[in-house]
Protein backbone atom coordinates (compact mmCIF):
# COMPACT_ATOMS: atom_id res chain seq x y z
CA UNK A 1 0.00 0.00 0.00
CA UNK A 2 1.34 3.29 -1.11
CA UNK A 3 1.96 5.61 1.97
CA UNK A 4 -0.74 8.28 2.83
CA UNK A 5 1.09 11.24 1.89
CA UNK A 6 1.72 9.63 -1.37
CA UNK A 7 -2.39 9.10 -1.23
CA UNK A 8 -2.73 12.89 -1.16
CA UNK A 9 -0.46 14.00 -3.49
CA UNK A 10 -2.45 11.40 -6.03
CA UNK A 11 -5.81 13.41 -5.41
CA UNK A 12 -4.36 15.84 -8.18
CA UNK A 13 -4.66 13.90 -11.59
CA UNK A 14 -5.05 13.86 -15.22
CA UNK A 15 -8.50 14.08 -16.46
CA UNK A 16 -8.28 12.44 -19.70
CA UNK A 17 -9.22 15.33 -21.20
CA UNK A 18 -5.81 17.57 -21.49
CA UNK A 19 -6.94 19.52 -17.88
CA UNK A 20 -6.40 18.51 -14.27
CA UNK A 21 -8.63 17.06 -11.80
CA UNK A 22 -8.53 17.47 -8.20
CA UNK A 23 -10.00 14.84 -6.13
CA UNK A 24 -10.29 17.53 -3.31
CA UNK A 25 -12.02 20.24 -5.12
CA UNK A 26 -14.87 19.82 -3.29
CA UNK A 27 -16.32 19.03 0.82
CA UNK A 28 -18.14 15.61 -0.72
CA UNK A 29 -14.74 14.32 -2.69
CA UNK A 30 -13.01 15.29 0.50
CA UNK A 31 -15.10 13.32 2.33
CA UNK A 32 -14.71 10.01 -0.37
CA UNK A 33 -10.92 10.60 -0.03
CA UNK A 34 -10.66 10.41 3.55
CA UNK A 35 -13.41 8.05 3.77
CA UNK A 36 -11.24 6.06 1.47
CA UNK A 37 -7.81 6.64 3.02
CA UNK A 38 -9.24 5.98 6.97
CA UNK A 39 -6.86 3.07 6.85
CA UNK A 40 -3.80 4.51 6.26
CA UNK A 41 -4.60 7.15 9.15
CA UNK A 42 -5.15 4.49 11.28
CA UNK A 43 -1.83 2.66 10.32
CA UNK A 44 -0.08 6.40 10.34
CA UNK A 45 -1.38 7.10 14.33
CA UNK A 46 -0.84 3.73 14.82
CA UNK A 47 -3.92 0.97 15.30
CA UNK A 48 -7.47 0.90 16.34
CA UNK A 49 -9.02 2.90 19.45
CA UNK A 50 -8.08 1.24 22.57
CA UNK A 51 -9.72 3.37 25.65
CA UNK A 52 -7.85 1.39 28.41
CA UNK A 53 -5.73 -1.29 27.95
CA UNK A 54 -6.83 -4.12 30.21
CA UNK A 55 -4.62 -3.96 33.30
CA UNK A 56 -3.35 -0.30 32.35
CA UNK A 57 -1.44 1.50 35.05
CA UNK A 58 -2.56 4.88 36.16
CA UNK A 59 0.81 6.18 34.47
CA UNK A 60 -0.11 5.20 31.34
CA UNK A 61 -3.99 7.08 31.23
CA UNK A 62 -2.09 10.23 30.32
CA UNK A 63 -0.82 8.27 26.58
CA UNK A 64 -3.81 7.19 24.26
CA UNK A 65 -3.80 4.83 21.46
CA UNK A 66 -5.46 6.92 18.77
CA UNK A 67 -7.44 5.34 16.32
CA UNK A 68 -8.91 7.36 13.35
CA UNK A 69 -13.02 7.58 14.08
CA UNK A 70 -13.92 8.62 11.25
CA UNK A 71 -17.51 9.22 11.68
CA UNK A 72 -16.36 11.74 14.07
CA UNK A 73 -15.36 14.18 11.95
CA UNK A 74 -17.19 16.86 10.35
CA UNK A 75 -16.17 17.61 6.87
CA UNK A 76 -16.54 21.10 6.08
CA UNK A 77 -14.72 23.57 4.04
CA UNK A 78 -12.46 24.25 6.54
CA UNK A 79 -11.61 21.22 6.64
CA UNK A 80 -10.91 20.63 2.90
CA UNK A 81 -8.57 23.65 2.50
CA UNK A 82 -6.66 22.57 5.47
CA UNK A 83 -6.17 19.04 4.04
CA UNK A 84 -5.21 21.11 0.48
CA UNK A 85 -2.30 23.49 2.35
CA UNK A 86 -0.54 19.80 3.57
CA UNK A 87 -1.04 18.35 0.35
CA UNK A 88 0.20 21.71 -1.27
CA UNK A 89 2.95 21.28 1.43
CA UNK A 90 3.46 17.47 0.52
CA UNK A 91 3.47 18.01 -3.55
CA UNK A 92 6.09 21.04 -3.17
CA UNK A 93 8.92 18.62 -0.76
CA UNK A 94 8.14 15.93 -3.69
CA UNK A 95 8.60 18.86 -6.50
CA UNK A 96 12.20 19.08 -4.96
CA UNK A 97 13.10 15.88 -3.85
CA UNK A 98 12.76 14.74 -7.89
CA UNK A 99 14.80 18.17 -8.69
CA UNK A 100 16.48 18.59 -11.03
CA UNK A 101 13.78 16.65 -13.15
CA UNK A 102 10.91 19.00 -13.54
CA UNK A 103 8.19 18.98 -10.73
CA UNK A 104 5.09 17.42 -12.09
CA UNK A 105 3.31 20.19 -14.64
CA UNK A 106 0.31 20.28 -12.21
CA UNK A 107 2.41 22.03 -9.98
CA UNK A 108 3.99 24.66 -12.05
CA UNK A 109 3.76 27.92 -9.82
CA UNK A 110 1.91 26.40 -7.40
CA UNK A 111 5.08 24.98 -5.25
CA UNK A 112 5.74 27.08 -1.85
CA UNK A 113 8.86 27.69 -1.21
CA UNK A 114 10.81 24.64 0.49
CA UNK A 115 11.16 26.19 4.24
CA UNK A 116 7.35 27.17 4.42
CA UNK A 117 6.64 23.26 2.91
CA UNK A 118 8.75 21.81 5.56
CA UNK A 119 7.45 24.51 8.21
CA UNK A 120 3.72 23.85 7.10
CA UNK A 121 4.37 19.56 7.59
CA UNK A 122 6.03 19.90 10.54
CA UNK A 123 3.65 21.61 11.93
CA UNK A 124 0.75 19.31 10.76
CA UNK A 125 2.90 16.43 12.12
CA UNK A 126 3.54 18.10 15.78
CA UNK A 127 -0.31 18.16 16.41
CA UNK A 128 0.13 14.36 17.21
CA UNK A 129 2.22 14.88 19.79
CA UNK A 130 5.22 12.38 20.93
CA UNK A 131 4.85 8.62 19.67
CA UNK A 132 5.27 6.49 22.62
CA UNK A 133 5.74 2.22 22.58
CA UNK A 134 3.65 0.34 25.46
CA UNK A 135 4.48 -3.73 24.85
CA UNK A 136 2.56 -5.35 27.62
CA UNK A 137 3.28 -9.13 28.90
CA UNK A 138 2.22 -11.58 26.06
CA UNK A 139 0.88 -8.66 24.14
CA UNK A 140 1.48 -6.89 20.55
CA UNK A 141 3.20 -3.67 20.78
CA UNK A 142 1.26 -0.17 20.54
CA UNK A 143 2.03 3.04 19.52
CA UNK A 144 0.36 5.36 22.12
CA UNK A 145 0.97 9.58 22.02
CA UNK A 146 1.33 12.04 24.43
CA UNK A 147 0.06 15.11 24.74
CA UNK A 148 -0.87 16.42 21.30
CA UNK A 149 -4.87 16.90 19.60
CA UNK A 150 -7.19 14.48 20.01
CA UNK A 151 -9.54 16.43 17.42
CA UNK A 152 -10.26 14.50 14.75
CA UNK A 153 -9.38 16.74 12.28
CA UNK A 154 -5.73 17.44 13.93
CA UNK A 155 -5.37 13.43 13.84
CA UNK A 156 -6.03 13.21 9.88
CA UNK A 157 -3.84 16.19 9.10
CA UNK A 158 -1.41 15.07 11.28
CA UNK A 159 -1.52 11.86 10.20
CA UNK A 160 -0.57 13.14 6.54
CA UNK A 161 2.22 15.21 8.12
CA UNK A 162 3.42 12.39 9.82
CA UNK A 163 3.54 10.58 6.65
CA UNK A 164 5.16 12.87 4.39
CA UNK A 165 8.14 13.17 7.09
CA UNK A 166 8.28 9.52 7.07
CA UNK A 167 8.22 8.99 3.38
CA UNK A 168 10.71 11.78 2.68
CA UNK A 169 13.08 10.61 5.19
CA UNK A 170 13.01 6.96 3.63
CA UNK A 171 15.09 5.43 0.82
CA UNK A 172 11.92 5.48 -0.92
CA UNK A 173 12.54 9.09 -1.72
CA UNK A 174 14.99 8.58 -4.41
CA UNK A 175 12.38 6.49 -6.28
CA UNK A 176 10.03 9.11 -6.44
CA UNK A 177 9.21 10.53 -9.90
CA UNK A 178 7.15 13.08 -12.10
CA UNK A 179 6.20 11.15 -15.00
CA UNK A 180 7.08 13.13 -17.64
CA UNK A 181 4.50 12.54 -20.44
CA UNK A 182 2.76 15.32 -21.88
CA UNK A 183 -0.41 14.70 -20.52
CA UNK A 184 0.75 13.42 -17.04
CA UNK A 185 0.88 15.49 -13.37
CA UNK A 186 1.25 11.91 -11.46
CA UNK A 187 4.17 11.60 -9.08
CA UNK A 188 5.14 7.56 -8.92
CA UNK A 189 7.54 5.21 -7.35
CA UNK A 190 9.91 3.57 -9.83
CA UNK A 191 9.90 -0.07 -8.95
CA UNK A 192 13.02 -0.41 -11.62
CA UNK A 193 15.78 2.12 -12.57
CA UNK A 194 14.52 1.78 -16.29
CA UNK A 195 10.67 2.80 -15.58
CA UNK A 196 10.28 5.98 -16.89
CA UNK A 197 6.65 6.08 -17.11
CA UNK A 198 4.18 6.06 -14.39
CA UNK A 199 2.20 3.45 -15.94
CA UNK A 200 2.40 1.47 -19.46
CA UNK A 201 -0.46 3.57 -20.87
CA UNK A 202 1.26 6.71 -20.61
CA UNK A 203 4.48 5.21 -22.06
CA UNK A 204 2.56 3.46 -25.04
CA UNK A 205 0.85 7.29 -25.38
CA UNK A 206 3.82 8.74 -25.67
CA UNK A 207 5.34 6.48 -27.81
CA UNK A 208 2.79 7.11 -30.41
CA UNK A 209 3.01 10.91 -29.83
CA UNK A 210 6.64 10.52 -30.86
CA UNK A 211 6.23 8.43 -34.02
CA UNK A 212 3.45 11.30 -34.59
CA UNK A 213 5.75 13.83 -34.42
CA UNK A 214 8.52 12.03 -36.36
CA UNK A 215 6.16 11.24 -39.13
CA UNK A 216 4.47 14.76 -39.75
CA UNK A 217 8.06 16.68 -38.64
CA UNK A 218 9.59 15.89 -41.54
ZN1 LIG B 1 2.04 9.19 -16.31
Amino acid sequence: MAPLAFEISATIRHDGQGGVADGLATVELTETWIRANAPLVEEVLGGPSVEEMPGGSPASSSLRSRGFDFSALVVDDGVREQLVGVRRAVRSLFARAVSPAPPSKADDGRLLDSATALRRLNEAADALGSAQLEWPDGGEPIVRWAGGATEPVELLLGAVGRSGIDFLASPDRLRLRACPAARCVKYFLQDDPRQTWCSPSCGNRERVNRHYQRKHAG
